[in-house]
């Protein structure tokens, strides 16, 4: 049986982890703060190792693995920021990574995660199909998979960052939070309210497909169709088996918002031309919620923004107020990613 997740656990992952990531800037954002006319803070994630808050959950995963596990190495599946952070964390502990994925992922991101020093190992044409290698490599050479968000040792890694924030901001009121398989908000939740009871927890995804909270609304964990996002961090499903995410972000959340395409490009820009940060379309929600007034009474809010992996042409276009809808461009080759 799990064994449910605690503060202690979260704050044995900032031991652990400690000197392996960096304790990221929060910082007033004046025009928010205009903006809504509450004071604002952009916890300033996405400037963490990586570029995303990821590595805090891959690096705790990867320290706490027996000698053994160490010896014989992890594996996930990722394409994006996982990916990254996981290679990174086995790097830094001296593991072996390997990274699986299938044809159809764009040789950028390939190559992204190739740079961090994890194998890849690239397998049939679709997530399942490269699910099957990691399978083969977990049952025929021991390997370790380490899955993107539903897992303790992740869901602990990612609350210290709900830590450091009540640290920085002892008196926040609400934090905003980017959803997807929900072991940011799970990590982060469990942190601030086990510290604050009273602090509300909002998760933000975007219209365009958030398997979590259709998961949450039909009682169980469901798939939803996957469209082409700016918010692309933000895609995927949570697990037919899902363990630990789904009741936590079910017990944890306040409110859930969704934002639509238009209103994350706004996140971006926004944060670009008044708050100097390049970020992508994952880490702009909370943003974008706050400027498009979806947030009732925020008071003292924190906006998590998570990440700053962006296609720097695409963010190029963003900022120069180009309306850009991915789903008019992406038919060819769209390669659904997992979001993680
Ligand atoms: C993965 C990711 C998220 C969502 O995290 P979950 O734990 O899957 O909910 C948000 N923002 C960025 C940039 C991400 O990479």
């Amino acid at each position: 049986m799990k064994k449910p997740i605690t503060l202690g656990d979260i704050l044995a992952a900032r031991k652990r982890i400690a000197g392996h990531v960096i304790h990221t800037p929060l910082r007033p954002s004046q025009s928010l703060s205009d903006h809504v006319g509450t004071p604002v803070w952009i916890k300033c994630e996405h400037q963490q190792y990586t570029g995303s808050f990821k590595l805090r959950g891959a690096a705790n995963a990867v320290l706490n693995l027996t000698d053994d596990q160490k010896a014989k190495g992890v594996v996930g599946v990722s394409t994006g920021n996982y990916g990254r952070a996981l290679a990174n964390a086995a790097r830094n502990a001296g593991v072996r990574a390997v990274i699986c994925m299938s044809e159809l992922v764009p040789k950028n991101k390939v190559e992204g995660i190739r740079a961090q020093g994890a194998e890849i190992c690239i397998s049939g044409k679709s997530q399942d199909e490269a699910q099957k290698e990691v399978d083969r490599l977990v049952n025929d050479d021991g390997m370790t998979m380490l899955p993107p968000f539903d897992h303790a040792d992740i869901i602990a890694g990612q609350g210290t960052l709900g830590v450091e924030v009540l640290e920085q901001l002892p008196d926040a009121e609400t934090l905003l939070v980017p959803l997807s398989g929900g072991g940011l908000l799970a990590g982060v939740a469990l942190a601030a309210k086990s510290i604050n009871p009273a602090i509300r927890v909002v998760g933000i995804s975007m219209e365009r497909g958030c398997a979590m909270i259709e998961s949450l609304q039909a009682g169980k964990p469901t798939s939803v169709r996957e469209w082409p996002s700016l918010a692309d961090s933000l895609g995927g499903g949570i697990g037919e088996n899902n363990q630990y995410t789904f009741d936590m972000c079910a017990d944890l959340t306040d409110d859930f918002v969704l934002v639509n395409e238009a209103q994350i490009a706004d996140g971006i820009r926004a944060a670009y031309v008044d708050d100097q940060q390049v970020i992508e379309g994952a880490a702009a929600v909370g943003i974008a919620a706050l400027r498009a007034r979806l947030i009732d009474n925020p008071g003292r809010t924190v906006v998590l923004s998570t990440g700053c992996n962006i296609d720097m042409s695409l963010h190029r276009r963003i900022i120069g107020g180009e309306d850009v809808d991915l789903a008019n461009e992406a038919e060819q080759d769209s390669p659904t990613s997992e979001g993680a």
